[in-house]
């Protein structure tokens, strides 16, 4: 058997090939959950996935690329920055199983935009409405510090999230800078003109632009709930409510929820 040996090694996959015949996010989730095309992000979210937390020893570890999640025509789009390390890496499911899931949820949740105000597993019984959560990178990078190449690297997968997503969405909200930069540079990547003059990232930075669709669609930004930020008091439960229920409301306007 020692010609086995000669194989070629499988090549990493390419996203910018993978999505090229994407027509439903149920595919391109199934696509992105093989994902190995960072070799450093898959050896750390391997390696977090072996050695665990205490608290969570008993658990088995997601460990792969974290999907979108949320109906596949929600108005609005909620983008972070990359699954949390015992977080979502952990459960599987975005915002899932840490703190900063524990804010997010309670603030859709009090907005009318999730069934219920915790995320704790996949198999909570959550259910997000009309709100689709996804981050600009799809896997948990050291430090929570994706290169600039990883980023751009799993930037395919976000594009064409937001191609599928684009006919029903209406507002997206941006935690944190990382993903007000992803938001703006994937929505002009699909064609979309924005403003010139945009306002710099900042909790309640805001602006609009029309669609070539001609809809008027809204992008928000919030600090991100970190518990870097959450303990700090950086960002506030009532900050953070008022750019969900903005999102929520522009996104909904003359719709009831
Ligand atoms: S970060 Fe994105 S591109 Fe890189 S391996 Fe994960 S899913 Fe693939």
């Amino acid at each position: 058997m020692e010609w086995l040996g000669h194989l070629p090694k499988k090549l990493p996959i390419d996203p910018e090939k993978e999505i090229l015949k994407l027509r439903s996010l149920k595919v391109l989730d199934q696509k992105l959950i093989k994902c190995d095309a960072c070799p450093r992000l898959v050896q750390w979210r391997e390696e977090i996935s072996e050695i665990k937390r205490r608290a969570y020893s008993d658990q088995k570890y997601w460990g792969k690329p974290v999907t979108g999640f949320g109906p596949q025509d929600a108005s609005v789009v909620v983008v972070g920055l990359a699954p949390g390390a015992h977080g979502a890496n952990r459960t599987g499911r975005v915002f899932t199983g840490d703190s900063s899931g524990d804010w997010l949820y309670r603030s859709l949740h009090k907005n009318g935009l999730a069934k219920i105000p915790t995320s704790s597993s996949r198999f909570d019984g959550q259910e997000l409405i009309d709100t689709r959560i996804v981050c600009a990178v799809r896997c948990v990078p050291p430090g929570n510090k994706p290169t600039p190449q990883e980023t751009a690297k799993c930037e395919p997968w976000l594009r064409c999230e937001f191609e599928l997503l684009l006919p029903t969405t209406r507002s997206y909200l941006a935690l944190g800078s990382i993903a007000w930069k992803a938001i703006a540079d994937v929505l002009i990547e699909i064609g979309e003109e924005l403003p010139r003059k945009r306002p710099k990232f900042g909790h309640g930075a805001h602006f609009k632009f029309q669609g070539k669709d001609g809809n008027t669609r809204l992008v928000i930004g919030s600090y991100h709930p970190s518990q870097q930020n959450t303990f700090t008091g950086k960002l506030t439960a009532t900050q953070l409510d008022s750019v969900v229920k903005k999102a929520g409301r522009f996104a909904h306007a003359g719709k009831p929820l």
